[in-house]
Parts: structure tokens; sequence; C-alpha cells
């Protein structure tokens, strides 16, 4: 464990003559000591860093928290912990078994996104074709740009097989309700690509999707559906662990932005993509041009922005 504070001059000057007689004969670069304190290496820079490494640092930096407050009340006390930061990034655990192995995977876009369709894509990887497509920048498949991704989807298409589908906005508002959520309409989306690719690719070791519901809850959504394909396995930030997630992922992204910009075009103006404010924005302009009911054709009527955009209207 690893904490590092930033220590005032009066709280530097404690530290010095509190460690005195637990100083290491070395001292690294630009430090004014290092110490031993319990379980506990204690390292206390120029510029009044301190770090505490070891089992006990928490417990050897509180002190030295308390006494910086203490001595300087009105400032804030800017502490690192090594520990809540790993937890807050949680490395996610890539199992290469399923990792290097051939896979189909499964990922959509345009769920969080007021404007344009959800696109959901499964795409097959045959094992042979990971280095390629690590090279080609696959693998931070979150980090890539909208321009990347016109210009590497083209190339991995033409490689591997894949089935997408696109439910536009208006099918969406029609089939919302009650008992069809977005989830369940996901797992509607992610099972017909799912049961359309695998009627036509059998040499797969996993089929594995970017887990959004439980298993169990996936497979209740999808009670009613007469073909379920099943010998799935579910994936958190499936993305980063299986590159068919990935190439599903861009290839529903690439998708989505053609349709976008198709959107955009025949409304004749920019749309911002997400929900946000900017969104409410570019959908008030809409209704002014095109009428309150244009919303229902090309927006997530349900998003909480509709309500947003019909009462700046009624305002004005
Ligand atoms: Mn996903």
């Amino acid at each position: 464990m690893t904490i590092t504070l930033k220590v005032s001059e009066n709280t530097k000057k404690e530290m010095e003559e509190f460690f005195a007689d637990y100083k290491r004969e070395k001292t690294p670069p630009y430090a004014v000591f290092q110490a031993d304190d319990a379980d506990c290496v204690v390292t206390l820079y120029e510029s009044g860093k301190a770090v505490f490494q070891g089992m006990s640092a928490d417990i050897s930096a509180q002190l030295w928290i308390e006494r910086e407050r203490h001595l300087n009340p009105t400032k804030k006390v800017d502490v690192k912990n090594s520990e809540t930061e790993k937890k807050e990034k949680k490395e996610v655990y890539v199992d290469p078994k399923i990792y290097h192995a051939s896979c189909i995977g499964s990922d959509e876009v345009g769920t969080g996104d007021y404007f344009g369709p959800i696109v959901v894509t499964s795409a097959y990887v045959e094992k042979s074709l990971i280095p390629w497509l690590e090279e080609l920048g696959v693998k931070d498949s979150k980090k890539l740009t909208d321009d990347k991704i016109m210009e590497i989807v083209p190339q991995i298409i033409k490689k591997i097989p894949y089935k997408s589908t696109i439910l536009t906005n208006k099918e969406y508002n029609e089939r919302y309700s009650l008992d069809m959520n977005m989830n369940r309409l996901k797992a509607i989306l992610h099972n017909k690509v799912l049961v359309e690719l695998t009627s036509e690719i059998k040499n797969y070791d996993y089929v594995v999707v970017d887990e959004f519901a439980k298993p169990y809850v996936y497979f209740h959504y999808l009670k009613e559906s007469n073909r379920v394909f099943r010998n799935i396995t579910f994936l958190t930030k499936g993305e980063d662990r299986c590159l068919a997630v990935a190439c599903a992922s861009l290839i529903s992204r690439y998708i989505f932005i053609h349709e976008f910009e198709k959107l955009s075009s025949s409304l004749d103006m920019f749309l911002p993509k997400g929900a946000s404010t900017l969104v409410d924005e570019a959908g008030e302009k809409i209704i002014q041009k095109y009428g309150a009911d244009k919303l229902k054709e090309i927006a997530k009527y349900n998003f909480k922005n509709t309500e947003k955009i019909l009462s700046q209207k009624e305002k004005k």
C-alpha cells in the first residue's frame, strides 16, 4: 500500500524532528529523509510530498494527515491512496483461454443516445486474425475516435463475418412499453444476431456477449422467443476481454455513425450524440422546424430529454 500526501512547511518540520532517530543512511534524490516507521517506509521530499509505503502505511500516514489538518486548518489535505485508486480502476481480468480462442462476440451501441438507432452486431474472429486486429488497434476499442473507426472498420469487415441489426427510433418507440424495457430489447436483438451468425459459423470456441444483464435475466427476457441461442459466455467489459466483442462494438459503432450522419443531413442540422443538454437544444430546434411529433420518429421518446424539450417549447 502506498499513501502520498502533501504537507506544508510546518508539518514538514515536525516530521523531520519526529523521524530524526529513524532516518536511513541513504536519502533518495530530492528527498529530505527516508525513515522506517514500524512496517512502513516514510519518504519526505523537499517539495513537501510525503510518501508512506508498506503494511502500516495507512496508520502511519493518518497521524500526519491529522497533524497537517491541525496546523493548517484552512487547507484541504491532498491525499492519494494506491489501494482505493486500484479499486477505482479495477483492472479487468483477461482470461487467455477466451482471449486467444476463435470467438463470436456480440455488442450494441446507441442505447444511451437520444438520437440515432440502436445497433447490435455479432462478429466472428477466427483466432489467427487476433494479431492483425491487435495491430489495427482493436484492443483498445473504447479509446478509438470516430475517425479511426471509419478508417479501420471497412478493413475489418472484409475479413470477418458478422451480422448486424438496426432498430430505428421509430421502431424503438413503437415497441417500448411497460413490459418492454431497454434490456429486454437488447436481449432480443442480441439473440437475433447470434442466431443468424451461429447458423452460418460453426467452428467457434466461445460465444461472448458483453454482459448487460445477469444471464438468468437475459434468458428470462427471451422466454417468448422461439429460437434462443443459449451457449453464451457473458463477460462484463467484454470488449477488453475478447476481440470478437471489440469488433462487434466497432462495427455497431460504424453503422451507428453512418445512420447518424444520414439523419443529420436529412434534418439539415448538426445533431449531438449522447443525451446531454446539447441534445435538448437540438431537440428544441427540431420541433420548431418539424413539429413535436418528429421526435417520436427520430428520438428515443421515453428519455428524460423529451420532457425537457417539450417544457422549453411551452415556456416560449
Ligand atoms: Mn456493451
